[in-house]
């Protein structure tokens, strides 16, 4: 059985989180990265769990030594994938990064085996009702993720699978199957 990387990405409010969290729990020989971030832990996250918090500086010279799979701004604030973290859990097990699709992208490019993901929802407007059913958002906000989510869909046909998550254990089954078959390719 091969260690495989795998990159997921889908629109906000699609499912991947809740997905990503059932196959962790469902397989042992499955982790998921842990990113680097210069953003100060918020009450309640740990260092080197929720993500490794460095400071500008290391996260700087670190992108100088090449140590970043990808890496990107968010918000005035550094998020990185470690090269290192990757490359030795890999050695063990398989690794999963839940990831936008740039960095699923950059992934890719720097490690071609990467195995890419998509979920994406059944419709825009199935989207939307579940955005808003999670009373989190304003309908201003619900249309920026329905937009961000139209752009994002738009790399879909860049990835090895596209999953469209209209029943959460369906796609949990079918996530599961790719990952079983990827592992056993030649
Ligand atoms: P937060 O500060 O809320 O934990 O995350 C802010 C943003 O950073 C989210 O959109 C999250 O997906 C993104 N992010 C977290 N880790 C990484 C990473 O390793 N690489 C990239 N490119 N983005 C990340």
């Amino acid at each position: 059985m091969k260690n495989i990387l795998f990159a997921i990405s889908g629109p906000s409010g699609v499912g991947k989180g809740t997905l990503v969290k059932m196959l962790l729990e469902g397989d042992e020989n499955l982790v998921s990265s842990v990113s680097c971030t210069t953003r100060a832990p918020r009450a309640g996250e740990t260092d080197g769990e929720d993500y490794f918090f460095i400071d500008r500086e290391t996260f700087e010279k670190k992108i100088a030594a090449g140590g970043f799979l990808e890496y990107d701004e968010h918000f005035g604030n550094y998020y990185g994938t470690p090269l290192s973290f990757v490359e030795e859990t890999l050695q063990k097990k398989s690794v999963i990064l839940e990831i936008d699709v740039k960095g699923a992208m950059s992934a890719k490019a720097k490690k071609p085996d990467t195995v890419t993901i998509f979920i994406a929802p059944p419709s825009a407007e199935e989207l939307k009702k579940r955005l808003r059913g999670r009373h989190s958002e304003s309908e201003e906000q619900i249309a920026e993720r329905v937009a961000r989510a139209e752009y994002e869909e738009s790399f879909a046909p860049q990835y090895d699978y596209t999953v469209i998550n209209d029943d959460l254990n369906e796609t949990y089954a079918r996530l599961r199957f790719i990952i079983e078959s990827e592992r056993v390719k030649e």
